[in-house]
């Protein structure tokens, strides 16, 4: 019996890996997809950007036919201004910064930058334009410095520190043994949440985008570094269009307007001021918000 189950152990092991080898051959072809669907249009120009109004109009978006995820939904924000979007967990926040992106193309309506639809013009010129602090940066195994410098690779190396002063990270990094050559990531030195957020947002201070996409982390840091990072990010958002995914409503009462997003749809948009009036969705996520805070914060 020992002997008989040994060979069987391995050959379960040799099932398990080439099962996973071809599921990672499937999620290469399903990535190649994703990339053909959105690529350029033959002879499409440069976007131009002249304040960078962004405007969805009527957008559906579905991953699957058989599962819709956006409903017509449609707002503009004009040049400099900033739009929050809040809603329950899954009803489609972080799918449209994935849309603005390119990452997939909508299944009716249209975004537009400036008046020019975001499919007829190059990704290149698109995602130049765009910079997004994610909720969880991803850092390569490389040294800080590079991490932020990916930005915009052609940046001096004064710009780049400027970047790391005005984020706040610049005197952590000179604590370090290596300073900016420090490395970084996986392989290197592992940074707290509060760390990468400020990389991320050195890198789009380096990158100076004419739209912002605040993809807010739902994993909470602490409070006190919570409104540091809050204070740099309006710091970064003044002047510029900025769409802010939101988790926590207390980082967007200042939002020019807000929108509640259900299932796929707005359920709601105001300012802050008009939706509490209003006593509807909004208004009871943020008596939910406002009770689970805790006193000392
Ligand atoms: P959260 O607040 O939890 O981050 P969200 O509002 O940002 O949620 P999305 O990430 O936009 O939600 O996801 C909306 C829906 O789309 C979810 O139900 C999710 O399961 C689904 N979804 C997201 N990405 C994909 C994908 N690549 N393929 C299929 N379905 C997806």
């Amino acid at each position: 019996l020992i002997q008989l189950s040994i060979p069987l152990n391995y050959l379960g092991m040799v099932y398990r890996e080439v099962k996973q080898a071809l599921a990672n051959i499937q999620r290469m072809y399903a990535l190649l997809d994703e990339a053909q669907e959105v690529s350029d249009a033959p002879g499409a120009p440069a976007l131009r950007v002249n304040g960078a109004e962004l405007r969805f109009a009527q957008v559906d978006f579905h991953y699957d036919p058989a599962r819709p995820i956006l409903r017509d939904v449609d707002f503009c924000i004009p040049a400099g201004k900033t739009l929050a979007v809040v809603g329950t967990t899954g009803a489609g926040k972080s799918t449209l910064a994935r849309l603005l992106y390119r990452f997939y193309d909508v299944s009716g309506g249209a975004i537009r930058i400036d008046g020019q639809d975001i499919r007829e013009v190059t990704q290149d010129s698109l995602r130049a334009a765009i910079g997004i602090v994610p909720q969880d940066t991803v850092l390569f195994n490389d040294s800080i410095y590079y991490n932020i410098a990916y930005g915009r690779p052609e940046a001096s190396r004064e710009e780049v520190i400027a970047a790391a002063k005005s984020a706040h990270i610049h005197d952590f990094i000179l604590s370090l043994p290596q300073g900016y050559d420090s490395a970084v990531g996986e392989r290197g030195l592992k940074l707290s949440g509060g760390e990468k957020q400020r990389v991320a947002i050195a890198r789009t201070l380096l990158k100076n985008p004419a739209l912002l996409v605040f993809d807010e982390a739902t994993s909470a840091l602490d409070t006190r570094t919570e409104k540091i990072i809050q204070a740099e990010l309006e710091e970064i958002a003044r002047d510029r269009t900025t769409l802010v995914i939101a988790h926590r409503l207390s980082t967007i009462v200042d939002a020019d307007e807000i929108l509640v997003l259900e299932q796929g749809r707005v359920a709601e948009r105001g300012t802050h001021a008009s939706l509490l009036a209003a006593g509807g969705r909004y208004a009871a996520l943020w008596a939910m918000q406002q009770s689970e805070t805790p006193a000392a914060a």
